[in-house]
């Protein structure tokens, strides 16, 4: 980055990420100005913040003001194409990423980690095997710290795990990861992109666009829309997947995961001893793997950190066991493409909890996977009566007011070996704050038996 003392820098977005801009911004001598839509109920802590570090800042609104600058950041929740976004390009004003903005004051590895669904427990992964092999690695993106909040203080050795989102590289110039991965390209979010499963894609792949021949890129060989759509880059690429075998990366010889480089297998595990589950988590391990083994770091220690990774809370979450039935929070499943691979992810009898906030859910997508592995619906929330029609000729299902009622009923009617799984499908808004309120109750409820 030039020089940034003195300068106008305007911060669109006041939640965690444009925060740490306007932090980092003041801090080396730049005039941050942050402007944010949301309302002050909405905004309150940030702007406790805001107050407490002297930075000038305008909520409810985008004035005119934030078009007086030399630079304006965008936070990652900030799609590329909103109004005040297209303003600002239309006054031909520069402007970059909260992630174009950090990385540029960065001098440590960045593991870039980007993809439609996984990011979060890929990149909580990956930081967490790097810290137990020994090297000292910054959790950040939208998870953990703010990329801003940290950028500076990463040392030359050391490394930071980053979830990154498809906006966020829109607004790149120079971003340049020392490792990027591309876990996967499904048909979400289109909204964003004019409904272009291409325009969304092709954001995707700016992750690589600055990597040359000492940079790594790690790809999912199993995403069919990547593989369309990926055409070349000058860094060092490592494939993984849980089909077909490969190259250089990744593969999974019956149930033992491999890593090889030039003909050489130079790491194996059991899939078992991955401890998160479910063959989407074989991939996210697997692109950590790769990862890893780029590093050089030591074999055993991966292992180790393998085995003891305890998965994100709210991702297919083990609660309790209580008389042998599991308890699983998977409250982060919000639409139905979630609940597959959660259903997927268990060879045990389930018991599912569906239902919340409808999003126009299609169940004939999860129909014959209920069919196979689902002993009983309880159906909850706004959507209860959708889920109770569509399914109950089915399968049997029920409608229950509260997890309390479920809960109950589960303990019940479970027997040893059995899973209750919450993975709802919707969201959680008609009865709570949001996903992770919503887990946080369930798993109070299940602790409290
Ligand atoms: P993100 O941060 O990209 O939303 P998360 O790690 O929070 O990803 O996982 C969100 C949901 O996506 C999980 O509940 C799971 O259902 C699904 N998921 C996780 N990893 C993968 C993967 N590699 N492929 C497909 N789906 C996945």
């Amino acid at each position: 980055m030039t020089e940034i003392r003195n300068k106008k820098i305007s911060i669109i977005g006041a939640v965690r990420s444009g925060i740490g801009a306007a932090k980092l911004a003041k801090q080396l001598g730049a005039v941050p100005f942050v402007s944010d839509s949301g309302s002050e109920n909405k905004l309150k802590s940030s702007i406790e913040v805001l107050k407490t570090e002297g930075i000038d800042f305008e909520i409810e609104k985008h004035s005119d003001k934030v078009f007086n600058c030399d630079l304006m950041i965008v936070s990652p929740g900030v799609p590329s194409d909103s109004e005040v976004i297209k303003k600002a390009k239309a006054r031909n004003l520069k402007i970059i990423s909260e992630l174009e903005f950090a990385s540029s004051f960065c001098r440590g590895n960045i593991i870039g980690i980007t993809g439609t669904n996984g990011k979060t427990t890929t990149t909580s992964l990956c930081g967490y095997l790097f810290n137990e092999c020994g090297k000292k690695t910054y959790t950040a993106g939208n998870i953990g710290l703010a990329f801003s909040e940290v950028a500076d203080k990463v040392k030359e050795r050391e490394f930071v795990s980053l979830e990154i989102s498809s906006f966020q590289l829109d607004l790149i110039e120079n971003f340049k990861p020392k490792a990027a991965m591309i876990l996967n390209i499904t048909p979400d979010h289109l909204n964003r992109y004019e409904n272009s499963i291409e325009k969304y894609a092709q954001s995707k792949l700016r992750i690589f666009k600055n990597q040359d021949e000492d940079d790594f890129l790690i790809l999912n060989k199993d995403s069919d829309l990547l593989n369309q759509y990926f055409t070349k880059a000058k860094s060092r690429i490592f494939f993984f997947s849980t089909k077909k075998k490969v190259t250089n990366g990744c593969y999974l010889e019956k149930d033992e995961v491999r890593f090889i480089k030039n003909d050489a297998v130079e790491f194996s595990c059991n899939v078992s001893d991955i401890n998160i589950k479910g063959e989407h988590n074989i991939q996210n391990a697997m692109a950590v793997i790769i990862a890893a083994k780029i590093f050089g770091l030591d074999n055993e220690n991966i292992l180790k950190a393998l085995k003891s990774f305890k998965g994100v809370e709210h991702r297919l979450e083990l609660v309790r066991e209580i008389a042998g039935i599991r308890f699983i929070n998977d409250s982060k499943a919000t639409n139905v493409d979630s609940v597959v691979v959660a259903l997927k992810s268990f060879d045990e009898p389930i018991f599912l909890i569906l239902g919340g906030q409808d999003k126009g859910n299609d169940y004939s997508m999860i129909e014959n996977l209920v069919l196979q592995k689902v002993k009983k619906i309880y159906a909850i929330g706004s959507s209860a009566e959708k889920v109770f029609n569509y399914f109950h000729r089915k399968v049997k299902t029920e409608i229950k007011k509260d997890f309390n009622e479920v809960v109950n009923a589960s303990l019940s009617e479970a027997r040893k070996g059995d899973v209750v799984l919450l993975s709802p499908a919707c969201a959680s808004f008609d009865m709570f704050d949001n996903y992770e309120h919503r887990g946080k109750v369930f798993k109070e409820i299940v602790n409290s038996k």
